[in-house]
């Protein structure tokens, strides 16, 4: 079984859903930097203050706040780790390189105009990270978490005007990673559209 495995695609292809469901069914430690840093921000530490300016606009934080904060988290994290956003540059991939081996690498595929529909209706729980979508995937009662009764909201990120953005940004930047991990022969390619469990089911195929 695949130990290190990372998740890459584009913002909205699902790496947040796929890799919870697949944390669950493994009991591997989902690391999520893009929750982290939410997370920070909410409380307002030094690493929250220094990259919500990054977010809001949906540009990537400098590495040098990811790398040294991602590695203190796989070297804590027991078992195997799925890795949710990261590594989003080849500068962090080679960071991690140096780390671990990753095992596999999964892209899940998904069309630029199925993105932006699925984030500017995303809807996002700050108090257990869970997400959904207020068509494809509404919670049970409007505004309300399924999981944890928490307060649903939309992140700033997913609004329209920095969806385009960070869209741009994952092509220039962590596109390439798609490339760098085929080389390592470690690539999978899912393909991201359909309904989420025929999704997760060839997620399942991969990891085996
Ligand atoms: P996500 O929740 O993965 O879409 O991440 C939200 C935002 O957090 C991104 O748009 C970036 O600003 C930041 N972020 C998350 N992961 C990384 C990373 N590995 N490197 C740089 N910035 C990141």
């Amino acid at each position: 079984m695949k130990s290190v495995i990372v998740l890459l695609g584009p913002p909205g292809s699902g790496k947040g859903t796929q890799g919870e469901m697949l944390s669950e069914k493994l009991g591997y430690t989902r690391l999520s930097t893009g929750d982290m840093l939410r997370e920070a921000v909410r409380n307002g530490t030094e690493l929250g203050l220094k990259a919500k300016g990054y977010m809001d606009s949906g540009a990537l934080v400098p590495n040098d706040l990811i790398i040294g904060l991602m590695k203190e988290k796989i070297a804590q994290s027991k078992g195997g780790v799925i890795l949710d956003g990261f590594p989003r540059t080849v500068e962090q991939a080679d960071a991690l390189a140096q780390q671990v081996e990753v095992d596999l690498a999964l892209d899940l595929d998904v069309p630029d105009e199925e993105l932006v529909n699925r984030l500017t209706k995303r809807r996002s729980c700050p108090g257990c990270n869970a997400v959904y979508h207020l068509v494809y995937n509404p919670p049970k009662a409007e505004g309300v978490c399924d999981k944890c009764g928490g307060q649903l909201y939309q992140r700033d990120d997913d609004k329209d005007e920095t969806v385009k953005n960070r869209l741009n940004v994952y092509r220039e930047n962590t596109m390439p990673l798609i490339g760098y991990y085929e080389k390592k022969g470690v690539l999978t390619v899912i393909e991201g559209t359909g309904s989420i469990d025929d999704i997760f089911a060839q997620v399942q195929k991969a990891v085996q």
